[in-house]
């Protein structure tokens, strides 16, 4: 499903009495296509979370419109909106199993659908899995020891995807005699037989006809009714999302027995549950380790592809931003500053909010100026401008692995002080100070196989790697 933002307002009232208000977010607009994992990426108090809530219809615009594909959901009740959303704190329920957490959301769902004979539909099933003999068997085989019987059902579950109340009546009523098994399933087979023929019976004596998916027809005409899920079907939806997330070990467990991540997985889990169309993911890997954040970062991503459910996700790291979303969206003061693929905006950044904000180390920033045809930081030409750009101080981003530390004779070069040398496996990171950087240290990244010292340096620069800024809007200056 397609989520469409058309000119997003929301603004909070001042505290004081004559206080300006706070303008959260700043006429947005963005459209997540269906299917996408779009990152809400930006600094504290960007406005990140409160797209987020406005999505979700925790918070009222004050003004603008969001659509699900063609539906207006701009006022739309929360509950009525079909969402999943996921906080940083997990908000598990303590006193609850993982399995009651993660059932919860659907303890009072109510359902519309086409009024159904499940009475027949069940003795179909039944019979589908009777006349698969061999697996069957194998299945019950598993019945060793006092709690033999629940081995086997959960084995019948697994094998062949058949509710808990089907799996129980297969497991109590067939037993091996001298003979094996093939009596005691010959019985079961007829009886269902019978069972269905009675059932149809019962329908059509009600004026009901039963269709090849079990919708009941009066005249031709299916029913809609409205009813809360089965325990059985309860169990199915979270047995499934269970699996999805890789929780299935732990439904018996409460919350307090599970990691920061396995907590969170849970935590998904209950949003997915419903099989909302959209997942809202609110900053939900900030109360976990490095290794678990990594690691929880890309189940999601995982479960997102799985799913290809619609998904917003709130983050302040970039990193964590650029490595699991299709697309980013970066805020700053409520506003967007640019939207795309992460790769596409690294080596694209259309201002410098933007080009400081993506990358680690982080691009340095330099004060230059253009002048006689050449972009000069400090007294060094080190690129060539085109004519129209003449006579204007600018700001220079050089992403850190944009420094050519072996220049050619013919090349310009950029002079820097190199201050410390620290290398790691594949990399060196040279440490530098220039009064011309904005930063009070820069960071150069080359080959660790260049051997360097510490002192006077002079580099070329990749055309690439290096972006002119307006001094006055921050916007970038083509080349
Ligand atoms: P963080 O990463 O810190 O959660 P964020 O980017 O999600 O930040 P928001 O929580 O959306 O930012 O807040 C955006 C702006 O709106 C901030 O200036 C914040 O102080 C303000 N704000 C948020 N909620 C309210 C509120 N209920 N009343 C007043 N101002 C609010």
């Amino acid at each position: 499903m397609e989520i469409r933002i058309e000119h997003l307002n929301k603004e909070f009232p001042s505290r004081d009495k004559d206080g300006a208000p706070t303008k959260a977010v700043s006429d947005l607009d963005l459209v997540i296509k269906d299917g996408e994992l779009m990152g809400l990426l930006g600094p504290s108090g960007c406005g990140k979370s409160t797209t987020l809530y406005m999505i979700a219809g925790l918070k009222d615009p004050t003004s603008g419109f969001i659509y699900f594909d063609e539906d207006d959901v701009t006022h739309l009740d929360p509950e009525k909106r079909g969402i999943g959303l996921v906080f940083q704190n997990y908000a598990l329920y303590p006193h609850m199993t993982v399995y009651k957490n993660v059932e919860f959301p659907l303890t009072n769902l109510v359902i519309e659908e086409e009024q159904k004979a499940h009475d027949v539909a069940y003795e179909d099933t039944l019979q589908e899995v009777l006349l698969q003999q061999d697996a069957l068997v194998a299945c019950l085989e598993k019945r060793k020891g006092k709690r033999g019987n629940d081995t086997a059902i959960e084995e019948l579950i697994r094998v062949f995807h058949i509710t808990p109340s089907l799996a129980k009546e297969i497991a109590t009523r067939i037993k091996k005699s001298e003979e094996g098994y093939a009596k005691s399933i010959e019985e079961l087979l007829s009886l269902s037989k019978e069972r269905k023929a009675n059932s149809l019976k019962n329908w059509q004596d009600k004026g009901f006809v039963v269709d090849d998916h079990y919708v009941l027809l009066r005249d031709g005409k299916s029913t809609t009714v409205h009813r809360r899920l089965t325990k059985d079907e309860r169990d199915t939806l979270v047995r499934e999302t269970a699996k999805l997330v890789q929780i299935e070990d732990y439904l018996g467990r409460k919350p307090s027995e599970l990691s920061g991540g396995q907590q969170q997985r849970v935590a998904i889990a209950r949003a997915l549950v419903k099989r909302p169309r959209v997942l809202l993911l609110d900053e939900p890997l900030s109360n976990l380790d490095a290794r678990l954040r990594i690691q929880t970062r890309e189940e999601i991503r995982r479960v997102q592809q799985a799913t290809k459910i619609t998904t917003v996700f709130v983050t302040h790291d970039q990193e964590e931003a650029m490595s699991i979303c299709d697309r980013i969206c970066v805020m700053e003061n409520g506003e967007e500053r640019q939207i795309g693929k992460p790769q596409d905006i690294y080596r694209n950044p259309n201002c410098i909010f933007v080009a400081k904000f993506l990358g680690t180390p982080p691009i340095n920033v330099f004060r230059g100026i253009i002048k006689d045809g050449f972009l000069y930081l400090g007294e060094e030409p080190v690129l060539e401008t085109p004519k129209a750009l003449e006579n204007q101080e600018v700001f220079v981003g050089i992403r850190p692995e944009g420094f050519l530390p072996l220049p050619k004779k013919k090349d310009l070069v950029f002079t820097l002080s190199v201050q410390e040398v620290v290398t790691q496996g594949r990399d060196t990171t040279l440490v530098f100070s220039s009064p011309l950087c904005e930063q009070e240290q820069g960071k150069a990244i080359i080959d660790s196989d260049i051997e360097i010292e510490s002192g006077s340096h002079r580099f070329g620069i990749k055309p690439t790697k290096i972006y002119l800024f307006d001094k006055e809007t921050g916007k970038r200056i083509p080349l």
